[in-house]
């Protein structure tokens, strides 16, 4: 299994996540990054079998808060 990690505080609501992994990604009301699937809080963590489209997002966002391993 991989993981996606989200660190929300530091997110700046860029949308480069959604926009490069919808599969992953959403945009909250708050105006910052969700992962789908994951529960809301301020570091969101989701557990999936391929990391797919997250690692180019954790490649282009710009406060370097999405982390995969
Ligand atoms: S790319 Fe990074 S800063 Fe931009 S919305 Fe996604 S998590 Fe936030």
């Amino acid at each position: 299994m991989a993981k996606i990690k989200l660190e929300r505080e530091k997110c700046i609501g860029c949308g480069s996540c959604a926009a490069l992994c919808p599969k992953y990604f959403e945009m909250a009301d708050d105006g910052k990054s969700h992962i789908k699937g994951a529960d809301k809080k301020e570091i969101e963590e989701l557990e999936v079998a391929k990391l797919e489209c997250a690692e180019s997002a954790a490649e282009a966002c710009p406060a370097q808060c999405i982390h995969t391993s």
